[in-house]
C-alpha cells in the first residue's frame, strides 16, 4: 500500500521529520557553522534577486552575494559594487559555465524567467555548484526530472525557493493543524492573483511555461499540500480568459481548480492575473478554523483561527521583508554545511509540476 504524507506525519514519531516541521521554523536557527558563509553566485539580476534575495544575503550570517551573472554588463558592475563582488566574478549566460573553475563559488540562486531554470540548474550542477532555483522549478515535468538527476548525478543539492516552507506563519498554521487544533480538517479554500501588466515575460509561453498557475497558483497548490502532510488523490481544473485585449493570448488569464486526498478532505482553488487576489487560506476542520490572509506575501502575514472551547487566535506577524529569504538563504546554507537534505528539495518542486501538469490536461491545456 502506498504511503500518503500524511499517514506518514501521523505516524509514531514521525511528526519531527513532517517536512514543514522539522527543526521549528528555520528562521531562528543559527548556523552551526557560523564562521563560514555560503558563497551565491546569483544567476538573473531582475526584480527578485535585487529586491529581495540579495539584501536578504546582506543581512544573514550565513550567506554572501559572491558572483553574478547578468547579460547586462553595466547593470552587473553596479551590484557588484554594491555587494563587494569582485569584477572576475562577474559572468554572463555564454562564460556561465566557467564558475566550475571558480572556488569562491559555492552554490547558484536561479532567479531567471521559468523556461531557464532546467539549463542554468543543470549547467551548475555540471559545474560543480549547489542550487537554490527559484519556483516554479521549471515550465514542464521532463525538465523537472532532468534537474533531479543532474544535481543528483553531481552530488549536489538542490532546494526550490519554496519561502513559506521556512516562514513562521505558515509552520505556525501547520503546527496547529498537526497538533489537532481543529479536529478533524475537512475543507481548504486559497487563492492567489494579481492584474499582470501587459509585456511581462509572465505572459510569453516560452518562457513563463503557463499563466498565473505557474507563477502564483503554485503557492496554494503547494500550501494545500504542507497544511494536509497528504497528496492530491484527485484533481480537476478550469480554465478561462474574459479580458480579450491581447494579454493573453499565450497563456490562460484564470484557472480554478478542486483537489481531494486521501483522508478525504476537499480543497478549492483560484489564481488569476486579471485581478488582485491576496494569497490566502482557510482551513476548516470540525473544532474549528484557521485563516492566514495574506499567506504568501513578503511581509504583513496574518493567522487567525476560532477554535471551540478556546480563545480567538489573532496573530499578525510583524516581520518585515526580506526577513523570509534570509531564512531561505541560510536554510540551505545550513544544508550544504550539514549536507543534509533540503525540505523543499527537487522532488518537492517536482510533485507541484506533475499536478500543475494534471490541472492543465483537465482544463484541455498543455504544459507548455
Ligand atoms: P524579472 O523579470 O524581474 O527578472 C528576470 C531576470 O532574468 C532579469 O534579470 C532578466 O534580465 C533576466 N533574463 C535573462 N534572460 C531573459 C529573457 N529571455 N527574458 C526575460 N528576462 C531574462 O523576474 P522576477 O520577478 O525576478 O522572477 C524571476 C524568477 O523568480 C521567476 O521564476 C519567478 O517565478 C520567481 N519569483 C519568485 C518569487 C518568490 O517569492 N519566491 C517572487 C517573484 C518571482
Amino acid at each position: 500500500m502506498k504511503m500518503t504524507r500524511r499517514d506518514f506525519t501521523r505516524s509514531a514519531g514521525a511528526l519531527a521529520a513532517s517536512p514543514l516541521l522539522v527543526s521549528g521554523s528555520g528562521m531562528q536557527e543559527t548556523p552551526t557553522t557560523s564562521s563560514r558563509r555560503l558563497r551565491y553566485c546569483i544567476v538573473g539580476l531582475g526584480r527578485i534577486s535585487m529586491d529581495h534575495f540579495m539584501p536578504a544575503c546582506k543581512m544573514s550570517q550565513a550567506a554572501q552575494v559572491m558572483a553574478l551573472v547578468s547579460g547586462d554588463r553595466k547593470k552587473a558592475e553596479g551590484q557588484a559594487a554594491q555587494y563587494g563582488v569582485p569584477a572576475k566574478n562577474i559572468y554572463d549566460y555564454k562564460n556561465y559555465d566557467e564558475i566550475g573553475n571558480n572556488p569562491d563559488i559555492d552554490a547558484v540562486y536561479i532567479a531567471l524567467p521559468n523556461s531557464m531554470h532546467a539549463e542554468y540548474t543543470i549547467r551548475a550542477a555540471n559545474a560543480g555548484k549547489h542550487v537554490l532555483c527559484e519556483k516554479p522549478m521549471a515550465t514542464t515535468v521532463r525538465d523537472s526530472q532532468s534537474m533531479v538527476n543532474a544535481c543528483r548525478a553531481a552530488g549536489k543539492k538542490l532546494m526550490i525557493a519554496y519561502r513559506c516552507h521556512y516562514e513562521p506563519t505558515n509552520l505556525r498554521a501547520v503546527q496547529l493543524i498537526r497538533d489537532g487544533k481543529l479536529g478533524t480538517v475537512q475543507a481548504i479554500e486559497s487563492a492567489f492573483g494579481f492584474v499582470e501588466k501587459a509585456g511581462e515575460w509572465r505572459l510569453n509561453r516560452k518562457l513563463a511555461g503557463g499563466g498565473p498557475l505557474m507563477d502564483v497558483g503554485i503557492y496554494s497548490l503547494n500550501a494545500c499540500r504542507y497544511l494536509t502532510g497528504e497528496e492530491p488523490s484527485k484533481i480537476e481544473g478550469y480554465c478561462s480568459t474574459i479580458d480579450k485585449d491581447g494579454r493573453f493570448a499565450e497563456v490562460e488569464e484564470n484557472v480554478s481548480w478542486t483537489m481531494r486526498f486521501p483522508s478525504g478532505i476537499v480543497a478549492s482553488c483560484n489564481t488569476t492575473y486579471g485581478g488582485q487576489m491576496d494569497g490566502y487560506y482557510r482551513v476548516h476542520g470540525t473544532k474549528g478554523y484557521l485563516h492566514v490572509e495574506p499567506a504568501f506575501s513578503y511581509e504583513g502575514l496574518h493567522l487567525k483561527a476560532e477554535i471551540k472551547g478556546e480563545a480567538p487566535v489573532d496573530e499578525p506577524n510583524p516581520a518585515k521583508d526580506p526577513s523570509q529569504f534570509v531564512a531561505e538563504a541560510d536554510y540551505f546554507a545550513r544544508c550544504v554545511f550539514e549536507n543534509k537534505e533540503p525540505r523543499s528539495n527537487g522532488e518537492e518542486g517536482l510533485r507541484d509540476m506533475q499536478l500543475i501538469n494534471e490541472i492543465y490536461k483537465s482544463c484541455g491545456l498543455k504544459m507548455s
